[in-house]
């Protein structure tokens, strides 16, 4: 049998990172198994749905490079692949089950159920629907389809113990008598989520259902519709629940955050990917850093029921989950919600350290573009200094984002202290001797390697005295005006000795 997966979002948010964990599971078990990779766009809620939620997710899953063989956009021999056009299709379907007694049409109204809730409610019972419109003659529905009263369509539940077989869960046991008679086309003719999926599902030739754990509690509803069809059943895989660095339930806002907002940060996507690919999966020998091999070695049967933990957000407090929106936060802003020891930066970090450097030399160029205090000549991913301040910065970078300020410290032209502390640092007692001595060593030696900068940077020392961060602390402040950077001999070796005699003279005199 062709493996046949499917990613179905509903097109009313962003494609956010449970989202996109479910297309790549889907994704790379498809590949993985030689088979189809299926898109399919279940637009059925009219009041949630847009056109732009649609657009958006679909350039996400792009983005991510999940390539779908059938779906929008490509066709496919199983189309259409969007739920609103296939209102025919489903209409057969029902016609069906109606002929067949399978199910049944419910006139009762918003109110009337609406009442009937808040009854059981009071009483502290379930809500089940009392089947008041189970048995209706043919001539009661007659009249009131001649009245032209509004109805929905209920499953006629066949109210029986059943057992799932989940390809990660196990088995899991189901009573459908406590789901009541469930409607299936709602009264504005659009079918329900759980029946559309099911026929959709069947038509498609879709042999796995890979999706989160969430949706194990709509299976039962499924099964039995599928049964009542005598549809085959394809093989369910509920993927476990992502949690925060907190352990607990991703907030509504993290939980929420564009994919698209990963790509804006600066990650690539291969390594948000491969990072996603650990969400509720391992490789079968513990290695997590895969790349080009994720297509190849991911399968459902490693994937794990315990919740994965999705650390790239810092444990927040109760009253900043509520307070801030992910999805309005520029990319710089949104940084500093980052948990810097995330596993997905240490992934990313390996990814920049591994790309081909006229590559990632490309890709760093929307960071660089509108920053003023790079010249223009070296925002061209071919220019050779911009190539090579890459190569030596790259080791530092979890995100592409964080590159400018980096690239920035090779063209400064007029040095500024970032504040007090690094002014006092260049400019104390000792501070001052410490750079009066590599100045010295500077004129003298003349380096032009990183390693000859180090050895200069020794030498003021022995010649002063001072060790570690006495010593390195007033030299950095003296040539970038900053206390954090790069690593100083490979910054020197790129600035050359005269830039740095220059920078020193300046900041001598701020
Ligand atoms: N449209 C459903 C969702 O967005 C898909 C669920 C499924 O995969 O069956 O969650």
């Amino acid at each position: 049998m062709e493996v046949r997966t499917r990613f179905a979002p509903s097109p009313t948010g962003f494609l956010h990172v449970g989202g996109a964990r479910t297309a790549l599971f889907n994704y790379l078990y498809a590949k993985a198994k030689g088979g189809k990779f299926i898109l399919r766009i279940e637009d059925t809620d009219r009041e949630r749905s847009t056109e732009e939620s649609f657009h958006i997710i679909l350039q996400s899953i792009k983005w991510l490079g999940m390539n779908w063989d059938e779906g929008p956009g490509v066709g496919g021999e199983y189309g259409p692949y969007t739920q609103s056009e296939r209102l025919d299709i489903y209409k057969k379907y029902t016609d069906q089950l109606l002929a067949e007694n399978k199910a049944y049409r419910c006139f009762c109204t918003s109110e009337e159920l609406e009442a009937k809730k808040k009854q059981a409610e009071a009483m502290g019972i379930p809500y089940i629907y009392d089947g008041m419109y189970a048995n209706l003659t043919d001539k009661e529905i007659e009249e009131k389809l001649q009245q032209g009263l509004p109805f929905a369509v209920r499953f006629r539940n066949p109210n029986k113990d059943l057992i799932v077989e989940d390809e990660i869960q196990g088995k899991v046991k189901f009573d459908t008598k406590l789901i009541g008679d469930f409607i299936i086309v709602k009264s504005d003719g659009f079918p329900s989520y759980n029946y559309a999926v099911v026929i959709d599902d069947y038509l498609m030739k879709i042999s796995h259902v890979i999706r989160g754990v969430g949706h194990l509690s709509n299976t039962p509803r499924q099964v039995i519709i599928g049964e009542a069809f005598g549809f085959p059943i394809p093989k369910w895989a509920h993927v476990s629940e992502i949690v925060g660095s907190d352990g607990k339930k991703l907030s509504k806002r993290a939980g929420a955050t564009s994919i698209l907002a990963f790509k804006d940060l600066g990650y690539q996507s291969e390594a948000l990917v491969n990072y996603m690919a650990l969400l509720g999966w391992t490789n079968a020998d513990g290695r997590e850093y895969l790349p080009g091999e994720l297509e190849s070695v991911f399968d459902i049967a490693r994937c794990s029921k315990s919740p994965a933990m999705f650390d790239v957000f810092k444990k927040m407090s109760a009253e900043e989950k509520d307070a801030v929106d992910f999805n309005k936060l520029k990319p710089l802003e949104l940084a500093e919600y980052m948990n810097p020891k995330s596993k997905l930066n240490w992934i990313s970090n390996k990814y920049i350290r591994d790309t081909d450097i006229q590559i990632l030399a490309k890709e760093l160029i929307p960071f660089i573009q509108d920053n003023p205090k790079i010249p223009a000549d070296f925002k061209n991913p071919t220019n050779p200094i911009l190539i090579s301040i890459l190569d030596s910065i790259r080791v530092y970078l979890d995100r592409l984002s964080q590159a400018p300020g980096y690239v920035e410290e090779f063209f400064v032209d007029k040095l500024e202290f970032e504040n007090d502390d690094a002014k006092n640092m260049a400019n104390d007692g000792k501070g001052k001797d410490v750079i009066l001595a590599f100045k010295n060593q500077l004129i003298e030696k003349k380096p032009t390697k990183a390693e000859e900068f180090k050895e200069a940077m020794n030498q003021a020392g022995i010649a002063t005295g001072e060790k570690g961060k006495n010593l390195f602390m007033p030299i950095r402040s003296a040539t970038t005006g900053k206390l954090h950077g790069l690593e100083l001999p490979v910054l020197f070796e790129l600035l050359g000795v005269d830039k740095i005699l220059q920078r020193i003279q300046a900041t001598m005199q701020l």
